[in-house]
């Protein structure tokens, strides 16, 4: 890394990494990437072992485009409006919605094969004390081993986010100091470990920028998600909104996200879907 000094803040592309390290530090501390996924715990209604399976299969098969396709057809219906593709029109907007796709995707595959086979995820317990390792590494050594042990376990590898360890590796002096600071949740409640996580990946995020870990922090602390906030943007087609991870999130298939049931509804639907339209004409590669 660079000599450090006033920078730059790209808040965008900040935002970006707060994103992937949220979802990296969720997929360590708890095996899947976004929190409140409740499927393992939901009938899955009138779906078959095998439908399910076959769900799994297509999903793996699908590239971010169709993804995004299928998913603003399902949006569409959920709605009950007409497809009036919001489609990503530039290229910044449309790699990170392919970025989104891919995270959403891996999520979802993730959980159907942990309904299908709840040992496929290392056990809660495990989980907890390798992210409780990673947090209170006071040094080097320990931060090594509990960075290679997660590199290692298997859905990390699988899901190609052993990256994520390696990169607290690299900058191993940063990571450790930003939990040094004062401002690092310390308390061992549960009720304090979601603003740790938080804050590690503001702070990673930061880091990733080519900026302190405290800018990354505090910059992304204090975005502002209503109109004139650093993140706020507006379409060509007058529509205006902050473009934050956390905003997409909540405007993005909330009426399925809300409960176990609706979870299953809203990926039967999706799948529903993407069976009825397979083919598509023209395909960019996406990668
Ligand atoms: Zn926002």
């Amino acid at each position: 890394m660079g000599r450090r000094g006033p920078k730059a803040v790209d808040i965008g592309l900040l935002n970006c990494w707060e994103y992937e390290w949220y979802k990296a530090f969720h997929v360590l501390r708890d095996g899947r990437a976004l929190p409140g996924g409740l499927a393992v715990f939901a009938p899955p209604l009138d779906n078959t072992r095998r439908q399910i399976r076959s769900w799994v299969e297509r999903l793996k098969n699908m590239d971010e485009d169709e993804y995004l396709r299928i998913n603003r057809l399902t949006c569409a219906r959920i709605a009950g409006k007409a497809d009036e593709a919001s489609e990503a029109t530039d290229e910044v907007s449309l790699s990170a919605a392919r970025e989104w796709a891919r995270g959403q995707r891996l999520d979802e595959i993730a959980e159907l094969e942990r309904y299908l086979d709840p040992k496929k995820i290392p056990e809660e317990a495990e989980r907890r004390n390798l992210w409780k390792a990673l947090w209170q590494a006071k040094n080097l050594s320990a931060l090594q081993k509990a960075c290679d042990q997660w590199a290692n376990l298997r859905d990390v590898r699988a899901q190609g986010m052993s990256a994520f360890p390696n990169h607290i590796l690299a900058n191993a002096g940063e990571f450790l100091r930003m939990k040094a600071d004062f401002r690092f949740p310390k308390s061992p409640s549960p009720a304090v470990d979601e603003s740790r996580l938080e804050y590690l990946a503001r702070g990673m995020a930061g880091i990733l920028s080519n900026l302190s870990p405290m800018t990354g922090i505090e910059r992304l602390r204090n975005v502002k998600h209503t109109q004139g906030g650093q993140l706020w943007k507006k379409d060509i087609d007058g529509r205006e909104y902050c473009n934050c991870w956390r905003c997409e999130q909540k405007r993005t298939r909330s009426a399925y996200k809300l409960s176990a049931v609706g979870w299953w509804n809203g990926v039967a639907l999706f799948m529903e879907i993407a069976e009825t339209k397979k083919q598509k004409p023209t395909k960019g590669d996406g990668r």
